[in-house]
């Protein structure tokens, strides 16, 4: 068995190769690691490797390079010569030397002749640039992953801090740690793209996945379906096909790209697709990636309960109403609802009104939020989406993503914060733009006010028994701006859309004038 899996840098290549190697049993054959020691070799004999005149010397380097791996708890550990390098090929040293060496047709044709030696007797999930097209061109699997600059870089980022890019936690860096490496990641991937010998291409027949918005479980439970024989040999799946000593409640978990399945697909692989059991563990997780509708009974009813209560409470106290509210909750398709924030009585409005009448509104929230399990229980039960804000969140995106996709409502504040008078100078955050665009969702502009006069400044208890307003505006679609480009339509849509909230409580503000 052979598989191989082609990409450009932070693709996700290693981690999905990793994670398939431990489960069906392969030999993980991380071929960057060769050319990384190579030129890591190159290097600590003091050559410059971008100097054509130190050529010959690299080619004998490579050709007498001795390289190795080992597996350990950790991870893989790469031997070069004898010498533990696992570390010293992963600096930014090594990753600006490295394209020039992989560039040398004397030392490519070193190495394959080496990867070629390593499967002979094994099988071997391997991963690299021309895997598919020169090294295993009769491989069983040929993958081509690939991914946004932006999510790549993101990944390694979060990777080189010693974070787990994988996990939802860790899942954010820093903005300058991204741009410094999504340059370099730019500037490898034309290197080893322009390239004369074994470019970074794909191979005709390989499967192209973009890992962007996938975790890894998806990557992986995607090329695992590709080929009965490898699914076969997938451990997980065996163990979850045992049967449990207790039957579980079994939730049908909906694709989140519902294509065909790709064809000769096995059982074993469509039970690798997703969490089999959804809510068998009840985990935060579960609520965040599943659609309203399929929560658990005990969490309906909790939600029942607070929009009963938090509703009826609210409107006798401050007594609400959405204009247009019909416009809002047409549910034929999933909204991002935007919307001005100047109080905690915002997304109650919108939340309880749609609910009411049968449809699902997914607030996102930033993730401070969640500051003890008491308020992370609470946000997840009631639907919410959890974001770090001022990073590139990928999985919050994936989910406000897959929620409308579902056919939910998103809501989301780009004002990011409560503002506290309608004049003053707001930072527009522009996610909700990008997460509308991939799930082709139209954005619903919305406006409110009063709330915030409910309090004056460093008063604890608000006023009782003052309205407060809120309007519906009508939905944009991305086709409606007329642009072409994404970048450019994302762009549009954040300005447009915004506009027409403050437009709507403009108007709104001149009906019910109150404290600005
Ligand atoms: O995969 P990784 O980023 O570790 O690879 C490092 C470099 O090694 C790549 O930028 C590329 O220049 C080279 N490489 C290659 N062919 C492969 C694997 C890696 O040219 N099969």
């Amino acid at each position: 068995m052979i598989v191989a899996i082609d990409g450009p840098a932070g693709s996700g290549k290693s981690t999905v190769a990793k994670a398939i190697a431990k489960r069906c049993g392969l030999t993980l054959l991380d071929t960057g690691a060769m050319y990384r020691s190579c030129a890591l070799l190159s290097v600590q004999e003091g050559l410059d490797v971008y100097d054509p005149e130190n050529v010959d010397r690299i080619v004998e380097i490579s050709q007498a390079a001795q390289i190795s791996f080992e597996q350990r708890e950790d991870g893989q550990g790469v031997f070069a010569n004898g010498q533990d390098v696992t570390k010293e090929i992963r600096t930014p040293e090594i990753d600006v030397a490295v394209s020039p060496v992989s560039a040398i047709p004397a030392v490519r044709e070193a190495m394959v002749a080496q990867q070629r030696k390593i499967a002979e007797d094994t099988d071997v999930v391997a991963e690299g640039r021309d895997i598919g097209t020169v090294v295993f061109p009769k491989a069983d699997v040929k993958v081509f992953l690939t991914a946004d600059p932006e999510a790549r870089a993101l990944r390694r980022a979060v990777q080189r801090a010693g974070g787990d890019a994988a996990k939802d936690k860790d899942a954010t860096a820093d903005k300058q740690a991204v741009d410094e490496i999504l340059a370099d990641l730019k500037r490898r991937d034309a290197y080893d793209s322009s390239r004369e010998v074994a470019p970074l291409k794909p191979a005709e027949d390989a499967v192209h996945i973009d890992s962007s918005l996938l975790s890894v479980d998806e990557v992986v439970a995607k090329i695992l379906s590709l080929n009965d024989g490898l699914a076969a040999m997938d451990v997980e799946a065996e163990k979850k096909a045992e049967p449990a000593e207790k039957p579980q409640p079994q939730v049908e978990v909906p694709a989140q790209n519902p294509k065909p399945a790709a064809k000769g697909a096995s059982k074993k692989a469509s039970k690798a697709a997703g969490p089999l059991h959804a809510f068998a563990n009840n985990s935060f997780e579960d609520y965040y990636d599943h659609a309203m509708s399929e929560y658990p009974l005990p969490a309906k009813a909790f939600f029942g309960v607070v929009v009963g209560i938090v509703g009826g409470v609210t409107k006798v106290l401050w007594p609400w109403s959405i204009e247009d509210l019909d416009k809002l909750v047409d549910n034929s398709c999933g909204r991002m609802i935007i919307m001005n924030h100047g109080a905690l009585l915002d997304p109650i409005l919108v939340i309880v009104s749609c609910s009411v009448r049968g449809v699902s509104v997914r607030p996102i929230f930033k993730s401070e939020f969640n500051a003890n399990k008491l308020t992370t229980w609470f946000f997840s039960r009631i639907g919410g989406i959890p974001v770090n804000r001022g990073t590139a969140d990928m999985k919050a995106v994936r989910r406000a993503r897959a929620a409308l996709e579902r056919g939910e409502h998103v809501l989301v504040f780009p004002e990011g914060t409560r503002i506290k008078s309608d004049d003053e100078e707001v930072k527009i955050h522009g996610g909700f733009a990008l997460m509308a665009q991939l799930a082709k969702a139209p954005v619903q502009p919305v406006a409110i006010v009063g709330a915030r006069d409910l309090r004056k400044k460093g008063q604890v208890i608000p006023k009782f028994f003052k309205r407060v307003y809120a309007k519906a505006g009508d939905p944009i679609t991305f086709e409606s701006l007329g642009i072409k480009g994404k970048k450019q339509q994302v762009e549009a849509m954040e300005e447009l859309a915004m506009k027409k909230v403050y437009e709507l409580r403009d108007l709104l503000r001149s009906k019910y004038p109150g404290k600005m």
